[in-house]
């Protein structure tokens, strides 16, 4: 199986790490971006669609600053970011034009996705960009991101990226072979997993084991990036980026790297965007009657199931609904506003009427609306 999958890849979003193309002492790693960049034309000469999301910008702005730390305020790190992002291109456009590839700059927040019109625009772009034969090279628009508007790490922005182009894989390189049975630093007894059909507690005990200290992300992020990409029928492959060569290869069906299988019966992709990409304004704290209804009989939510209202959202957000024990079981868009729903929540449709005069939707998030989590 994930032979098959690595070698009928059509599409492919590759995340590369911080530390793979800068250090902060010696700035961008310009023979290393070389090398990524030629195993990268070389996929894309063999009929495949290569999206880049690249990292790095801090760190080379902090040491084009000479920064003697890492800035822990956000506008020195947005400054860095600045700073680091048009030498990070720079250095790609450069590496790119030996190989004979074209590469666009497409820097992104949050709010461009989280926004369905947004989301649409940014896709299309991308899209005609993989159609020209040319290589978007994306990172967080850092310079401009706010806590709300963020991210907050690549390996985060490159599973949404795989989203919102449909890829069929997302590689993840960094400075380690893959994930591990348990640190290989501290245990010489730790072993290489090559393939990940489930997401095990054990899977993601080995993941907050292991480390890597330059970028945001660490091996958590990485899987829950690749648990996240999964539901939707995207795989994952982490792989080392330090290995010259090593991702072709590994696309010839050779072994390599963590290879996490896909959900076989992904949502479509406006559940996605729903899922994935929008952030819960809100909770819906929901009784076991509407939960069965909602996991086992395919219904929409109905206000008589609700037993909490949580936060300040309006008709149309997403809000996450949750069981007593406060575990997030379905996220949906609700058709009325928290305030209304403080006051319908336990009583039948038909009270909405009794209650307002008037009701304008029998439930509080259609079930077209609504992914089972
Ligand atoms: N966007 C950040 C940068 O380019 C990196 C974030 C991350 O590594 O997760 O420097």
């Amino acid at each position: 199986m994930r032979d098959k999958l690595l070698t009928q890849t059509k599409r492919l979003v590759v995340k590369i790490g911080s530390s793979l193309v800068a250090s902060r002492d010696g700035g961008l790693r310009i023979q290393q971006i070389a090398s990524i960049t030629k195993d990268l034309a070389q996929i894309q000469a063999t009929h495949r669609e290569v999206v880049v999301v690249s990292s790095g910008a801090v760190v080379a702005g902090i040491q084009r600053l000479k920064f003697k730390t890492y800035p822990h305020s956000i506008p020195l790190k947005q400054a860095a970011a600045a700073v680091g992002q048009s030498r990070l291109i720079r250095a790609y456009e450069n590496a790119f034009e030996k190989t004979g590839d074209k590469v666009a700059q497409i820097l992104l927040t949050h709010d461009d996705l989280a926004d369905r019109k947004r989301f649409l625009n940014a896709r299309h772009t991308l899209t005609s960009l993989i159609q020209f034969g040319v290589i978007p090279i994306i990172n967080e628009n850092d310079s401009v991101s706010v806590d709300e508007i963020r991210f907050g790490d690549n390996d985060s922005l490159a599973g949404q990226v795989a989203h919102l182009i449909d890829a069929d894989l997302l590689v993840i390189l960094s400075d380690v072979d893959g994930l591990f049975s348990a640190d290989p630093r501290v245990d010489p007894s730790a072993s290489l997993i090559p393939l990940v059909t489930k997401f095990t507690k054990s899977i993601e005990q080995a993941a907050g084991q292991s480390r890597n200290q330059e970028s945001r992300g660490g091996m958590v992020t990485k899987i829950k990036a690749a648990k996240h990409v999964g539901r939707f029928g995207v795989s994952t492959l982490l792989l080392n980026g330090e290995k010259k060569g090593l991702l072709p290869t590994v696309l010839r069906g050779e072994p390599g790297g963590t290879f996490f299988l896909p959900n076989q019966r992904p949502l479509s992709s406006r559940k996605q965007w729903i899922a994935f990409t929008l952030r819960a304004k809100g909770k819906l704290e929901l009784d076991q009657g509407a939960i069965d209804a909602l996991q086992q009989r395919g219904k929409s939510l109905l206000p008589s199931g609700i037993i909490d209202v949580m936060g300040h959202f309006k008709a149309g957000d997403a809000v996450s609904c949750t069981d007593k024990k406060g575990k997030e079981v379905a996220k949906g868009l609700v058709n009325y506003s928290a305030l209304t729903l403080q006051k319908i929540k336990g009583h039948k449709t038909r009270d909405i009427k009794k209650i307002f005069g008037h009701q304008e939707y029998q439930e509080v998030i259609h079930r077209d609306n609504l992914v089972l989590l």
